[in-house]
């Protein structure tokens, strides 16, 4: 790994290229665009599914423009118009396969969640928790 985008910030290992940067880049405006959970969400199921960090279509999309943007420097073109593009057709999280089992997850995690806080709250001091 070269490089990590934290929200709004990017650490580099190394002296970045220009392709890195960019690639880098393109993560941030996913972030923007999409939304830091939703892009969290999506990157770590598809990553979970498959195990390989290069399917995960927020990384397809930055590799993919990257390459754009090395291979011909006169291609002007919209990063923020094409993860727009990629997030109104889906492209990012496979909705019949995913969606159901991370929101099941993410709602029964945070059900439990609420849950033990608000028996932790409930419980008396006196050491009867639990019954
Ligand atoms: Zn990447």
């Amino acid at each position: 790994m070269a490089a990590i985008p934290f929200i709004d910030v990017v650490a580099f290992n190394n002296e970045p290229t220009l392709r890195t940067i960019f690639h880098s880049l393109v993560h941030v405006t996913q972030f923007s665009v999409v939304g830091l959970e939703t892009v969290m969400e999506g990157y770590f199921r598809a990553l979970n599914e498959s195990g390989l960090w290069m399917v995960v279509p927020f990384e397809e999309q930055a590799y993919q423009l990257d390459g754009r943007y090395t291979r011909n420097a006169a291609d002007v073109f919209s990063v923020e118009d094409e993860v727009r593009e990629w997030h109104r057709s889906g492209r990012f999280i496979k909705e019949e396969k995913n969606t159901g089992l991370c929101n099941r997850g993410l709602k029964q995690a945070k059900t439990e969640y609420t849950n033990c806080t608000l028996q932790s709250k409930a419980a008396p001091l006196d050491g009867t928790f639990p019954p």
